[in-house]
């Protein structure tokens, strides 16, 4: 069975200057075990199409942490839509099927479906605005937000054989890809970016216990979005970074984030980094914007 060809645009990349300190915890050790640079921090995910790379930015033990926290919704939510679209390191093999839970007759199992006939969704969260910007308080409590799908523009065409003989389930995402997980990657994508963008000492960081997991329970102060869903865009990945004025003496500095943005139905995320102490209106309140564009004819 021939493949449909998936025509590629070259992905823009960009490296920024060496850090030379771990951008989480501080170290300017990769490990006490073993003498070697710090390691390269992508900050969009590479399975997400990411090609901005931090370098000298991590050290052993926070890139443990940040890879786990980023493979559960890589390997969930987003999965079949990054096999289908290519993202990610080449592999040597490929999946080639996808599994798809069908009810025929009344009965339900599961079906490998060859990746060019497979329907493929996103399914992610959805988040209220970083609860920092209404002004409240930090209070300790579960980051909880709705769902939102992603529908791929060949979903409909490829979703029809299927239904024309009965129904299908799509799974949610695996259990521990949980709403703490989404926004810790949201949180280490915004934290990334901003030291890529400011320097690891242009601004106070917010995000770094939380990154690491010591201080999961104010995601909502931090972590959030816009429940308004915009357009898709011809961008695999937007993100930007502006500041935004404060009751604090200095600004804060935000991060916005749109993943795999060129399908429908996918959400914007707004995470608050830290404090910048600059003068912001120098910037004209717009440090940077990254996107890149991926062309495919799905
Ligand atoms: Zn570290």
């Amino acid at each position: 069975m021939s493949r449909k060809t998936h025509e590629k645009s070259v992905l823009l990349a960009k490296t920024y200057a060496p850090v030379g300190r771990c951008i989480y915890c501080g170290s300017s050790e990769w490990s006490t075990k073993q003498s070697r640079k710090l390691g390269d921090e992508h900050i969009i995910p590479e399975g997400l199409g990411g090609r901005l790379v931090l370098p000298e930015a991590s050290c052993s033990k926070c890139e443990t942490i940040t890879s786990k926290i980023e493979l559960e919704w890589l390997r969930s939510g987003f999965y079949t839509a990054r096999v289908q679209k290519e993202l990610g390191k080449k592999k040597a093999r490929p999946p080639r099927f996808l599994r798809l839970q069908v009810q025929r007759n009344g009965r339900t199992a599961w079906e490998s479906v060859p990746l060019e006939k497979y329907p493929a969704i996103v399914v992610t969260l959805l988040f209220d605005k970083p609860e920092i910007l209404s002004g409240c308080s930090p209070v300790e409590k579960v980051l909880s937000g709705g769902v939102a799908m992603g529908i791929l523009p060949t979903f409909g065409r490829l979703l029809k054989p299927y239904l024309d003989q009965g129904a299908v389930t799509f799974s949610p995402p695996r259990s521990t890809a949980t709403s703490e997980y989404l926004g810790r990657m949201l949180a280490k994508i915004a934290h990334s970016y901003a030291v890529a963008e400011l320097g690891i000492d242009g601004f106070t960081p917010f995000l770094t216990n939380i990154i690491l997991g010591a201080d999961t329970g104010h995601l909502s102060h931090y972590v959030g979005g816009t429940r308004e869903i915009p357009l898709a865009s011809n961008n695999v990945y937007e993100i930007e970074l502006t500041t935004v004025e404060s009751a604090a003496p200095h600004s804060y500095l935000i991060v916005t984030i749109r993943l795999l943005s060129d399908v429908q139905g996918m959400p914007e995320y707004c995470v608050v980094v830290g404090e910048y102490c600059g003068n912001a209106k120098n910037h004209q309140n717009n440090f940077g914007t990254n996107t890149q564009t991926i062309k495919t004819d799905f």
